[in-house]
């Protein structure tokens, strides 16, 4: 597993929460979701899932800060987590792989995934920069994910939102542009 892609972790866990695709829905669903990981199993508790609920909402908030602009405070919360859940890295040499590097052999279960999770998140940003980091625009749709345009162009978190969106922009006027009342072009008559 390549550092970079230990951030699968984050969309992952931040995105599913529809409650039939919900790995944190209880404890078998967590159980399942650790499942296909098989550096991050182990057995889980009600604890461990309310630790990953909790990471949960960190790491959204990390997308949510930068996707404002708000870098320091995107930055302080992932320094935080980093803090909070230090990797322990292994060499590993499995199923006929070279040497590569583990970086969650050690703590619990929510702490080895928050460590990956958070390490993926930091050589994400470092290598491609923050102003990757997204949260969907679509209404009712707060999933996040990483644009890998040339442009960062992105602002949906799939082609499904993105029609959506488009349909809403060009079909039936939104609830702002419709209201041509209360404008302040028109105050004073
Ligand atoms: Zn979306």
């Amino acid at each position: 597993m390549d550092l970079a892609s230990y951030a699968d972790l984050v969309v992952e866990l931040v995105n599913r929460t529809e409650p039939a695709d919900d790995p944190l829905r209880d404890l078998d669903s967590l159980q399942r979701l650790l499942e296909i990981r098989p550096h991050l199993g182990g057995r889980v508790t009600r604890r461990d899932l309310d630790a990953m609920r909790d990471l949960r909402g960190a790491l959204r908030a990390v997308f949510e800060s930068a996707a404002r602009g708000d870098a320091d405070d995107a930055i302080e919360r992932l320094n935080t987590l980093l803090i909070q859940h230090p990797v322990h890295p292994q060499l590993s040499g499995h199923d006929g792989q070279g040497w590569h590097l583990h970086l969650t052999e050690g703590g619990s279960v929510p702490d080895r995934y928050a460590a990956g999770a958070a390490m993926g998140l930091a050589v994400k940003i470092s290598d491609e920069g923050l102003d990757r980091l997204g949260v969907c625009r679509a209404d009712g749709c707060a999933n996040v994910f990483f644009d890998t345009t040339a442009n960062l162009s992105r602002r949906h978190c799939s082609e499904r939102c993105s029609g959506r969106s488009n349909m809403a922009a060009y079909g039936a006027p939104s609830r702002e542009n419709a209201d041509p009342g209360n404008d302040s072009r028109e105050g004073g008559q």
